[in-house]
């Protein structure tokens, strides 16, 4: 597979799995634009780490997932920084927890539109220069919440229930223009995402992070481990490279077994 010289855009690519998949691209020759929150600081030095471990450019734009005219400016830069926007990772994304009668509007509407309307917003930029080139991968990354439903996660689970359809429809729309559309579906991956919800668990129950953290594999996955962010990067590798060029609207699925059950 050589991927060396396409230009990629990876939303929420400051930390876990976005990270991973930055770096897997890089690390295949392709150029980046990272995007996601955090420390100034901490982002330049990874921007940079990036950049000299895999020999590529690398930049950083600090869109916020939730304002459609930043995400417009967001695809807009990286096609006139690089040329292109070839591959396209739908990766930022949020969580909140709390039964559907007290969950706070301002957390269903931040989920929705970063976990969901996002990829929209960056879709619809992003495809009409694909289209024209005849090569595009759009990846979004949903979650066996995309399949499956947990109680206490109406918004994340509609949202990811969202994104696989969304992924399904702009799929049937790319036939035979040589752009793919698909859907990575992780369960458990531990990132800060996660560890949010562990610790959470832990201080609920007055038991140990570990303890916690098992409970919480277990209930759903029948191998009780955690995917990890380099894993789903693989999966977004291998969505990238040509044998997966015949695979539109599908979920790729890492979950341990919990949606096989
Ligand atoms: P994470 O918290 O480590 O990373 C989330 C990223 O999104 C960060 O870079 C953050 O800055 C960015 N982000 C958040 N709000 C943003 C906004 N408004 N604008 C721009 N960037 C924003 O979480 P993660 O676990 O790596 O999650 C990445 C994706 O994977 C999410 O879509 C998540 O739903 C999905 N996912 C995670 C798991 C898991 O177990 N961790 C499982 C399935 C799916």
């Amino acid at each position: 597979m050589s991927l060396k010289g396409r230009n990629a855009v990876v939303t929420g690519s400051t930390s876990g799995i976005g990270l991973a998949v930055a770096r897997a691209l890089a690390a295949e020759g392709v150029n980046l634009t990272m995007n996601g929150f955090g420390d100034a600081a901490d982002i330049e030095r990874t921007r940079a780490g990036i950049a000299s471990a895999s020999g590529v450019t690398v930049a950083y734009h600090p869109a916020d997932m939730t304002k459609p005219a930043e995400i417009a400016d967001l695809i807009a830069t990286a096609g006139k920084t690089f040329g292109s926007v070839d591959i396209l990772v739908n990766n930022a994304g949020i969580q909140h927890v709390a039964p559907v009668e007290d969950f706070p509007v301002d957390r269903w509407d931040a989920i929705i539109a970063i976990n969901l309307s996002s990829a929209f917003h960056t879709i619809r930029a992003a495809l009409p220069g694909m289209k024209q080139r005849g090569w595009g991968r759009l990846i979004n990354i949903a979650s066996t919440h995309g399949l499956v439903a947990s109680p206490q996660k109406s918004a994340y689970v509609a949202a990811k229930h969202g994104i696989v359809g969304l992924t399904k429809s702009v799929a049937i729309e790319c036939a035979d223009t040589g752009v793919t559309c698909n859907a990575i579906c992780p369960g458990w991956v531990l990132t800060p995402l996660v560890q949010k919800q562990i610790d959470a668990r832990a201080a609920a129950a007055g038991i140990s992070a570990r303890q916690a953290s098992d409970q919480l594999v277990g209930e759903k996955q029948p191998q009780l481990q955690f995917t990890t962010p380099e894993q789903i990067a693989g999966l977004a590798l291998f969505l990238c490279s040509p044998t997966a060029s015949n695979m539109q609207g599908s979920q790729l699925v890492s979950d341990g077994g919990w949606t096989a059950q």
